[in-house]
């Protein structure tokens, strides 16, 4: 069974839970095809190849981490090397499952304004390259290995 679903909620479409997850736990695996440009719901997988859903359909299984939706406080994050997405906490049944975009894109074709309303809301979304060096650093045990990399050479 499916851990997640894709659904509408007002005018966008999100993943929830569909049963409770643990910490820890891999919520989905990630597949599908590989490109050299990026679009709104593709996740990058390393400096140049950008992962595309097979389909756009929110029935799909398979594609649903295109409608994964941002938070800069997630719940989730995709550990790229075993193309996963993992439960950064415990997901209650229901409860939308969120990943910071920053985790894996460096510089976002398709920028846009945050309204997670959490405490420590960045606003503005573009990618990894134009965070703070101390955000940065937080995020580091959730980074895919291309923005790590990015963190070694910049603190040099
Ligand atoms: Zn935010």
């Amino acid at each position: 069974m499916n851990k997640v679903k894709v659904i509408k909620k007002n005018s966008y479409f999100t993943l929830v839970a569909t049963e409770r997850i643990s910490k820890g736990e891999v919520i989905l695996k990630l597949t599908g095809t590989l490109s050299g440009q990026p679009n709104k719901y593709s996740v990058q997988a390393d400096e140049t190849k950008h992962i595309f859903s097979f389909s756009d359909d929110p029935n799909d299984p398979a594609s649903s981490f295109r409608f994964i939706n941002h938070s800069c406080s997630p719940n989730s994050y995709f550990d790229i090397p075993n193309l996963t997405l993992l439960a950064l906490k415990d997901i209650p049944k229901n409860e939308e499952v969120v990943y910071h975009y920053c985790t894996t894109e460096y510089d976002m074709a398709f920028p846009f304004t945050c309204f997670c309303r959490s405490e420590n809301c960045l606003k503005e979304i573009k990618g990894f390259r134009y965070l703070q060096e101390k955000i940065k650093n937080e995020l580091l045990p959730y980074l895919a290995p291309h923005l790590k990399k990015h963190l070694k050479e910049s603190s040099l």
